[in-house]
């Protein structure tokens, strides 16, 4: 069997450093939860993005869990939520025993579209907050999305777990909304095996969610509790990596730009083939690079024919209004994330491939035009 191909996966940096740190934390018996590499990691990812403030958590859905709850999202309140993107943009607004409504995406961005976000506002006066996400790595339509939260008195939350590095009109997503969040799941730009990050440049809020996100202990030497906790905070062992793998950040965006621009030159004139749209305004990290399929060949075509080469690929996320689980609730939109879901695919977007193996992926796609 051909050497296996990944989508994404874990890419530690040639030089050592998670290591390093790892082995620090080892050196001074920092193993239990927080220490010098969690408050450097947060401080670390504050200044790469410019934010004031960072907690770093258990994962990339605890951050938005935590985002929610600062935003004082709770029981029976509406959440404007990205109708395009992976089920963990939504869950948590159910943890907070709240309501979504999911908003289509338009072709320019892939994400959510101001007009049914305006749609929404004008059916729900009342939402108290909207989860954007930009997908792929791709910047949604800020500026008329924070111009429309602004109008309602909504809270924004951004869901920057796919686009740490992307930059919108030259300042990094994750840093417009009220809160903002990163993931370092396995499978993202870089990773600490798992975890998450929350921002803000409400440093007070940060706090709480730090003090929630440990159990909500109160300042006393018996356990005392006046409010709800949880157990969210990120070890010091994980952060660690996390500090090591935000060197390479630069690097891997680097990379991934040059995995999409060799598909775009390999494939772009394919019948059919469109590939995922970048707006000028848009600096994308390129997390994982997908086309569009409208032509004979279909998007199961290219998964199962890179499959049986023993490469990694996958369809793009399926939208929320058409799980299972979400159908119940309301949905604005006209068909265009359900579209994006029947034609697009992910191809393998892993920065340790060579250009020997783009070339033998690009091969298996051409093939299936012959
Ligand atoms: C990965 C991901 C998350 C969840 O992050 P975890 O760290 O895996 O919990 C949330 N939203 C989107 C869009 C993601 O891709």
């Amino acid at each position: 069997m051909a050497k296996r191909i990944y989508l994404s996966s874990p890419h530690m940096s040639d030089e050592g450093y998670e290591k390093a740190y790892i082995q620090e934390a080892f050196d001074t018996n920092s193993i239990a939860p927080l220490g010098k590499n969690v408050d450097e990691f947060e401080k670390e990812l504050a200044a790469k993005v410019g934010i004031k403030a960072a907690a770093a958590l258990s994962s990339g859905t605890a951050a938005i869990h935590m985002a929610l709850k600062a935003a004082g999202v709770g029981e029976g309140d509406i959440v404007l939520c990205q109708d395009l993107t992976f089920s963990a943009s939504a869950n948590p607004i159910i943890y907070q025993n709240a309501t979504p409504v999911f908003i289509d995406s338009d072709y320019e961005t892939w994400n959510m579209d101001p007009k049914k976000l305006e749609e929404a506002f004008e059916k729900y006066p009342n939402a108290k907050a909207v989860v954007v996400v930009h997908l792929y790595g791709l910047a949604a339509n800020l500026d008329e999305i924070i111009s429309l939260c602004k109008k309602h008195h909504a809270m924004l939350i951004e869901d920057a777990a796919e686009s740490l590095g992307t930059l919108y009109k030259g300042k990094y997503t994750g840093t417009f909304g009220d809160y903002g969040i990163y993931s370092f799941n396995g499978n993202k730009i870089i990773t600490t095996s798992g975890g998450g990050m929350l921002v803000s440049n409400n440093e007070e809020r940060i706090a709480k969610v730090r003090f929630w996100a440990t159990q909500a202990r109160d300042p006393a030497r018996h356990y005392q509790h006046s409010e709800l906790g949880y157990n969210y905070r990120m070890s010091n062992v994980v952060a660690g990596i996390g500090r090591g793998q935000l060197k390479v950040l630069d690097k891997r965006v680097e990379k991934k730009k040059y995995i999409f621009e060799f598909y775009k030159r390999e494939l772009e004139h394919l019948e059919g083939l469109e590939m995922m749209p970048v707006n000028e305004w848009n600096q994308p990290n390129f997390w994982l690079s997908c086309i569009i399929l409208r032509g004979k060949v279909r998007p199961i075509n290219v998964i199962e024919a890179l499959e049986a080469e023993n490469i990694e690929s996958r369809p793009i996320w399926k939208p929320m209004h058409m799980q299972p689980f979400y159908e119940k609730y309301d949905f604005i939109g006209e068909g265009v994330s359900e579209d994006i879901f029947n034609n697009g695919v992910c191809l393998p977007s892993d920065t340790k491939m060579t250009d020997e193996d783009l070339k033998r992926v690009c091969d298996i796609i051409k093939g299936l035009w012959n």
